[in-house]
């Protein structure tokens, strides 16, 4: 009779366990590895950890402790938790290194039910925790999917002004004797890609410039080389129609970019949506606003452009693309401005501010239906650490960490504007935000970071009710 009641008990258990499946996003250097990183440490070190005042189910202790399990999911990479730690642990502690596909982590969250059923059936419950990581880049390829590769090439061509037309020289030189018509050369569209590609990284590296399509050519993944990454778009179009292109034959040149971009589109693109995007229940989106407040206007307003393409697979009112290539379950997205820590504490609500005039139209506009948004300031891994400095006669907030090579450093790095900067602001103020080394710790306590117990409120504080 006991053992039945225990095997009946597990059972309920077993059909009370709840999933979750957190994605963490945000364009490559935002953040995600870190945040990641200190997600799964402040969780493991849950019933020790006096740093997540904000996180209602540590502060009033009904989350009793989490662990790692398999993931469920065995052809998605798993996410280097151990590798980081072993980085930030080093002697001098170093960054992770950052992913550049898609990868996971779950863990097993064990909580007394606060309400409702769970509460009557059950002591215990768990919930499981996937941690899907992506590069937000591949969020810029949604409009693609409405995009003929005629429509694409035109769009792309549009964009080659100021900095983008500089750094395109190379591959558009290219472009000049390219015959759309002629007999497919695989060759020379191989160079061309790489040509193009490389304008692309160009983009990101010199021109602070995060708007880059496709998303895939710069975080490649697995696909590295494989030919649905050789396209490009025939920005050289004017002397043709599009009736003209049309018929260009099915051994041509033109077939072969076209039907590699259908390919893109309808297999890399979309895959990525049904696959992975349709089975997110939270999304966190990472921004590091701070990087283009340094590299100056071109390189912020390009950002905010990111933004509001990256909000477009957020908008899945009833007619939306996403809604009909499957139904989109993420009901809550928070946007963090991550790296908080390299601005003074009296800096971060403007951040927060900052941040939110950055998404502000995009978010107003938009259907967002059933979502709901917040944002917040945060730092996955503190690398600073408040203080004051004498500065005629007062006392300033300033900074002290140690640089990535190892000097010691207190410093005042800028203001934050509250909102939008403007001509003036880009003329009369200088940004330094220095990078700097984390803080060492020991390995059995938890990460050191400002707000993460927020953040973990908001996106999983009312799972573990
Ligand atoms: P990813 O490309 O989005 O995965 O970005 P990472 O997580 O690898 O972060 C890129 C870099 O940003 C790191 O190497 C750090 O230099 C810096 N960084 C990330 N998170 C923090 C943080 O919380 N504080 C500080 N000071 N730097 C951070």
């Amino acid at each position: 009779m006991h053992r039945i009641g225990n095997e009946l008990n597990k059972l309920v258990n077993r059909s009370l366990d709840r999933h979750v499946r957190l994605a963490v996003t945000g364009l490559s250097r935002a953040g995600k590895t870190a945040f990641i990183t200190s997600l799964v440490n402040q969780l493991l070190h849950v019933s020790t950890n006096p740093r997540l005042p904000l996180f209602s189910a540590v502060r009033d202790g009904y989350l009793l402790g989490a662990k790692r399990v398999p993931q469920v999911d065995m052809h998605v990479p798993k996410f280097g938790y151990d590798e980081g730690m072993q980085a930030l642990l080093s002697a001098p502690p170093a960054w992770p290194e950052p992913t550049r596909d898609v990868s996971q982590i779950r863990l097993a969250l064990r909580y007394k039910p606060q309400k409702g059923p769970m509460k009557l059936l059950q002591d215990t419950a768990t919930l499981y925790l996937d941690i899907v990581d992506y590069p937000g880049e591949w969020l810029l390829d949604l409009p693609l999917l409405e995009q003929d590769f005629h429509a694409w090439s035109q769009q792309q061509s549009k964009l080659l002004k100021g900095k983008r037309g500089e750094l395109a020289q190379h591959w558009q030189a290219m472009l000049e004797d390219f015959d759309p018509f002629a007999p497919a050369d695989e060759a020379l569209i191989e160079r061309i890609s790489a040509a193009f590609t490389e304008y692309l990284y160009k983009c990101k590296a010199e021109g602070g410039l995060h708007w880059v399509q496709p998303g895939r050519f710069v975080l490649p993944g697995e696909l590295a080389g494989a030919p649905v990454l050789q396209f490009f778009p025939l920005t050289r179009l004017a002397q043709y129609t599009e009736a003209q292109l049309q018929q260009a034959n099915e051994h041509s040149n033109y077939a072969m970019l076209k039907s590699r971009y259908q390919y893109y589109r309808q297999h890399i693109v979309k895959g990525f949506y049904r696959e992975h995007f349709s089975k997110f229940d939270r999304q966190i989106i990472l921004v590091d606003c701070l990087q283009p407040l340094n590299a100056g206007p071109a390189s912020f307003n390009d950002m905010r452009q990111a933004l509001d393409q990256l909000m477009q697979s957020f908008r899945y009112g009833r007619s939306s693309l996403l809604r009909r290539l499957f139904s989109p379950r993420i009901d809550k997205v928070l946007f963090a401005a991550a790296k908080a820590d390299h601005v003074t504490p009296e800096q971060h609500p403007n951040l927060v501010s900052l941040l939110q005039q950055m998404i502000n139209e995009a978010w107003q506009t938009a259907s967002f239906e059933g979502i709901k948004m917040d944002c917040v300031s945060l730092a996955s891994i503190q690398a600073t650490e408040p203080g004051f400095v004498a500065h005629q006669g007062q006392q300033m907030p300033a900074l002290r960490g140690d640089t990535l090579d190892g000097q010691s450093q207190m410093l005042f790095p800028g203001e934050v504007p509250r909102r939008l900067p403007n001509e003036t602001f880009w003329q009369q103020h200088g940004f330094d935000f220095v990078n700097f080394r984390p803080l060492e710790i020991q390995s059995d306590e938890p990460l050191p970071h400002i707000r993460m117990d927020k953040a973990l409120e908001y996106l999983l504080g009312d799972k573990l009710q």
